[in-house]
């Protein structure tokens, strides 16, 4: 019984593989006759001979280079064309992309593409007689201005708010960047104030491929109408001025990191939480997770790395004129930052801890101003550049227009202006 049961599943077994085999020669004749053209066929075959790798964590170029089977001669070579020609020394992680291209299956790399940017390719390509040559490819790209607007509603954030009125992340964060310098997100954030920022698209053949800069911006916060404009100068560099073409980007951050919660004001006297006594709050607190970065709230000198017993870890910075910033609390001091180390603003200093008199993890920010401690929220800080004669007048007249170009997308918010 139980042979008879095993022939009878074989032969099933046997009928099934056949059926299978017509059935399937059958889709690949269908495939071939229908779907394939010789172009496409071609395309394929090119594709089997491509890799195309992410650079990740660790990853360096001569490692990428030697896995695809490069000698050590031609890692030289393409890293010192690399060097030369397209001013790149080193690769980063999660983001340049390299392709390798061979002309036949299993045959030595003929064409390396690095693409650094989307908007950017460098092709290397190997000739006969093994010699590398290198060239960069500039992408065409067509820019265009949008335009978005949104309200606050009760109980939003103001990136809650922006998000719904669909600006990008890394826009709404450029955003918040430029704003921290005139707002204080905590106080001037209230229900019913409307904001709208003008933005870069950058388009390729038809298709989006990224976001640009942020080319204005507005907010009606409670001490009046905030408005930055990005301008390029004369000397082609390029800032953020407010309407009169006042620099709008201040030598200093009332808020070193971007959105955090501000859980203790600068005050005279308060009640020290850990001391138990009354005593000036010198400085401002935000709080925010262990490990969080802390940038350098302006360019300037590390003056002290160290530890106290109140501050815990804390970095000390002189600014340019009479300002300095402190940092405390830190978990731990970013690589590199010493004392004597110039730092840029937005630099990582350091990371958010708990240490010294801390109940838990936040930043203590402080700015001192010809050594007396003052309110990081309220102190006037100054611009770092000011537009002068000739800039300012091509200011007012660039601003005039995008200002009308502004009022025609605020009618019409599907619209772009094309740059
Ligand atoms: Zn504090």
């Amino acid at each position: 019984m139980e042979k008879a049961k095993n022939i009878l599943s074989t032969v099933n077994l046997t009928r099934l593989i056949i059926g299978l085999a017509v059935l399937l020669t059958l889709v690949a004749l269908f495939l071939v006759v229908t779907k394939r053209t010789p172009s496409q066929m071609r395309a394929s075959a090119l594709d089997e001979c491509k890799s195309v790798v992410t650079v990740s964590n660790g990853d360096t170029l001569s490692k990428l280079l030697l896995d695809q089977g490069l000698n050590h001669n031609d890692v030289n070579d393409v890293a010192q064309l690399l060097k030369q020609e397209a001013d790149i020394a080193t690769l980063r992680a999660d983001r340049d992309k390299l392709e390798f291209l061979r002309e036949t299956n299993g045959a030595p790399v003929s064409k390396i593409i690095v693409i650094p940017s989307p908007w950017r390719q460098v092709e290397l390509t190997c000739n006969e007689d093994g010699a590398w040559n290198c060239k960069t490819i500039d992408i065409e790209r067509d820019t265009r201005a949008v335009y978005r607007a949104g309200e606050i509603l009760d109980g939003d954030s103001f990136y809650i708010a922006g998000q719904r009125a669909g600006i990008p992340a890394g826009i709404l964060a450029d955003v918040y960047d430029l704003l921290a310098f005139e707002m204080d997100f905590e106080r001037d954030v209230r229900a019913g104030q409307k904001f709208f920022v003008v933005y870069e698209e950058n388009f390729s053949e038809g298709k989006k491929v990224d976001n640009g800069r942020v080319l204005a911006v507005s907010f009606e916060a409670l001490r009046g109408n905030v408005k930055m404009y990005r301008f390029r100068k004369a000397d082609g560099s390029a800032g953020y001025y407010d309407e009169n073409g006042n620099g709008a980007i201040k030598s200093l951050k009332r808020t070193p990191i971007n959105n955090a919660k501000i859980t203790s004001k600068f005050s005279k006297n308060r009640k020290h939480p850990v001391l138990g006594y009354t005593r000036a709050h010198k400085g401002v607190d935000f709080r925010a997770s262990t490990g969080t970065p802390i940038p350098a709230a302006g360019a300037g000198r590390v003056v002290a790395r160290s530890y106290n017993k109140g501050h815990g870890n804390y970095v000390k910075i002189r600014h340019n004129g009479s300002f300095e910033t402190l940092y405390a609390h830190m978990s731990k001091f970013a690589k590199g930052v010493n004392v004597g180390t110039n730092v840029r603003q937005g630099q990582t200093i350091g990371y958010v801890g708990s240490t010294g008199y801390s109940t838990g993890p936040h930043l203590h920010y402080e700015i001192i101003k010809d050594g007396v401690h003052v309110n990081p929220m309220t102190v006037k800080l100054p611009a770092i550049s000011n537009l002068g004669k000739e800039d300012k007048k091509k200011f007012i007249e660039y601003r005039k227009d995008l200002d009308d170009g502004i009022e025609k997308l605020k009618d019409k918010p599907n619209l772009f202006i094309q740059l």
